[in-house]
This record gives structure tokens, C-alpha cells and sequence, in this order.
């Protein structure tokens, strides 16, 4: 074998012939029908969606963004009201709830595993809270039983974002499933990536589950008839059938990146550089924490402490090691938000997130080869 000279963040070119071959076919098949929009295809991928993720009803979006949108669409989510989620997420979270016209109340994380610190959430639950946007970051769910009692007791439905985390779980329940609505993302990253963009939303309710199906063609069950205004929200038929055929290598791929996580969680941890984030806040390098029954990994992020993580990206990338922030920005100082008044000090714990995380290759075609290389240079740092 050739001597490793770089490891890329994520490679989805690595995958064997077969499968290849498979998603070919899939695609050529839709491809030849002339049936793009709707279909057997999406049916049969909804089924397949339905039965992995535990859910009554899962309906095949355009993404996992508008999986949001249409989420909060459905709870009559809009002008007046508010919904609280993380700072410390991808944009799209608060951003659904902005283009639905309602207004983001963001909520700090629990240091250990980067999600809502619960406590904080019950701070800024108000008169017009009309929701509860959990994301499952990286991989893991939030910590949803307390936080579901919170939201029970205030009369409050959860809608869950979970496109990082398709198959997570958490104590016997499958992620998407612990709120009213789950929403997933198959952006090409995602642990489940579709050739483009697609997403999916699930619910158990079945009044729910009508009204999403209508919301997603323009708001009529009968069409030309319009009982109100919903959008264009349909995954397409290609990408439904090339998830039809990636979803049953989904549990195989996430077990190798847990072998991966695991890899460089012995070979950190053996460094006596490392601890993970809930045993020491003053490690100089704070590996993540699995706390939950199922974590799937979407990424494996590092806390870098004492202001050292943009030296540690650079050395890393000078000997060829990809390495990438997610966030740098919380959004309570994304600039589009400044009309909400967010001001840096609000969220300690998310800012201090934004200051000391970085995201190492953790997909699932690595080999042990190239983990040890990125972790010998994550360790050469340090000295
Ligand atoms: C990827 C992602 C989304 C959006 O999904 P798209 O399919 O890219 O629109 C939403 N929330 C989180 C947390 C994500 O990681």
C-alpha cells in the first residue's frame, strides 16, 4: 500500500463497484420510466423511510431545510410567534423558522455533547412560544426526555431536527420520532446522502401526516383545489430511488464510523493529551462524548482549548489532514438575525463552541490507516 499523503474530510467517490452499480441502475430506471415526480418510486422509498426511522408517516421532501418549513407550516407556525432552538447549529435551523415568519429564540448547549442545555430552553419559554426545535448535533440526540416533559408541561409540540441524525437513538427511541414532527436531511454529507438535494419528514399523527401530504403540493388534497397556501415540497422521484437503494447499507456505514470514533478514541485517549468533555474542562484537547444510546456519528468534533484550534487546522492541513468548523458563527450573531438584538455574551457556552471546535474525517470508507495518520498529526500538534 502507497504511504498516506492526505485524508480528505469526506470522500463519496469511495464506494464499491456493486453498490455503484446498483444506484446506476436505480436512477437509469427512473430515468427510462419518464415518471419523475411522485410515483412508485417515491411510495416505495417512503415505505422503506417509514420502517427504518419507526415512524407512522414519513413523506419525501425537497430537503432537509424545507423539511423545516413545511414542519413548522403544518403547526400554523408564523407571524407573532416563537420557537426555540440552538445558536450552536446548522443555519437552516433558525432559518426555517424565520422564513415562516415567526421569530428565533435561541437556547444555549450543554458543553459535553453540544446540544440544548434544557434548563435554558425553560428560561426562554414565554406566552408565544409555539414550538421546540431540538437539533440532534453530530449525530446524537438532544437530551429529549427532559426536555419533552418541559414542553408537555408547557402545552408546547417538538418538532425535531434530526438531519444529522437518521438511526440515532436515544433510551428505545429512534430519533424524529420523540417529537410531533422529525425532519432529516439527505444532503450528500449527511450519514444517508441522496445525489442532490432531498429530505423527509415523520410524524405519528395521522391529521398531521394529511396535512403535511397537502402542504406539500401547494396546499390541496385535490388538485387545482386549494384549501390554503402550501408550496412545491416534493422529493424527487431519481432521489427517492437511489435512497431506496442506499437506506439498507445505511446500519453498515454507520457502524464503521463508530469503529472509526472508536479508533481515534483509544488513540487519543492513550496520548494523555486528550479527555473527553465531560471528565476535564482544562485537557488541552477535548474528545466527544457518546452519551446517548446511539450515537451515528455525522461528525467526530474535537474541542481545542486555550485559543489553539485555528493553529491545529493549519497544521493539519499543511501535512494534508482536511479538518472543517462546524460553526463558526452562532446565530444569535449570524447578521441576519441582528434585528432580534442577539449580542455577543448571551450564550457562553455556544460562543465558546464557535472558538474551540473542529471536525475531523470520520466517514465511513476511512481506513485505519489514514485514522491513525490524521490522529498521529492531531497529537504531533500537541507535542
Ligand atoms: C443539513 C442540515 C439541515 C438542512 O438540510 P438540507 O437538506 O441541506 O436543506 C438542517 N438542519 C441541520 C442541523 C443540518 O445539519
Amino acid at each position: 500500500m502507497s504511504p498516506i499523503d492526505r485524508v480528505p474530510l469526506l470522500d463519496l467517490t469511495r464506494i464499491d463497484a456493486a453498490h455503484a452499480a446498483d444506484i446506476e441502475a436505480a436512477a437509469l430506471r427512473v430515468l427510462r420510466s419518464g415518471r419523475f415526480i411522485l410515483g412508485p418510486e417515491v411510495d416505495e422509498c417512503e415505505r422503506a423511510m417509514a420502517a427504518y426511522t419507526e415512524a407512522r408517516h414519513a413523506l419525501g421532501v425537497t430537503s432537509g431545510s424545507d423539511a423545516l418549513i413545511l414542519a413548522l407550516m403544518a403547526l400554523d407556525i408564523g407571524p407573532g410567534d416563537e420557537v426555540i432552538c440552538p445558536s450552536f447549529t446548522f443555519f437552516a435551523t433558525g432559518g426555517a423558522i424565520w422564513r415562516v415568519g415567526a421569530r428565533p429564540v435561541f437556547a444555549d448547549i450543554d458543553p459535553a455533547t453540544f446540544n440544548l442545555d434544557v434548563a435554558d430552553v425553560e428560561r426562554r419559554i414565554g406566552p408565544r412560544t409555539k414550538a421546540i426545535l431540538p437539533v440532534h448535533l453530530f449525530g446524537q440526540c438532544a437530551d429529549m426526555d427532559p426536555l419533552l416533559e418541559l414542553a408537555r408541561a408547557s402545552g408546547i409540540p417538538v418538532v425535531e431536527d434530526a438531519a444529522q441524525a437518521i438511526g440515532a437513538r436515544y433510551r428505545g427511541r429512534s430519533a424524529g420520532t420523540m417529537g410531533v414532527i422529525g425532519c432529516f436531511s439527505f444532503f450528500p454529507t449527511k450519514n444517508l446522502g441522496a445525489c442532490g438535494d432531498a429530505g423527509l419528514v415523520t410524524t405519528d399523527d395521522d391529521a398531521l401526516a394529511k396535512r403535511l401530504l397537502a402542504l406539500r403540493v401547494h396546499g390541496g388534497e385535490r388538485r387545482y383545489y386549494h384549501d390554503e397556501v402550501g408550496g412545491n415540497f416534493r422529493i424527487d422521484a431519481l432521489q427517492a430511488a437511489i435512497l431506496a437503494v442506499k437506506l439498507p447499507l445505511l446500519d453498515a456505514a454507520t457502524e464503521a464510523r463508530q469503529r472509526n470514533a472508536a479508533m481515534y478514541h483509544e488513540l487519543f485517549r492513550g496520548s494523555g493529551v486528550a479527555a473527553t468533555a465531560d471528565e476535564s474542562d482544562r485537557a488541552p484537547l477535548a474528545i466527544p462524548v457518546a452519551r446517548e444510546e446511539r450515537h451515528i456519528w455525522n461528525q467526530y468534533t474535537l474541542r481545542v482549548r486555550n485559543g489553539r484550534r485555528d493553529d491545529l487546522r493549519a497544521h493539519l492541513a499543511d501535512r494534508g489532514v482536511a479538518s472543517e468548523v462546524y460553526y463558526p458563527v452562532p446565530l444569535h450573531l449570524q447578521r441576519c438575525f441582528s434585528s432580534l438584538g442577539g449580542r455577543v455574551g448571551d450564550l457562553p457556552e455556544t460562543e465558546l463552541a464557535v472558538a474551540e471546535v473542529l471536525s475531523l474525517p470520520i466517514f465511513p470508507e476511512l481506513t485505519d490507516d489514514e485514522i491513525r495518520f490524521v490522529a498521529e498529526h492531531v497529537l504531533a500538534f500537541f507535542g
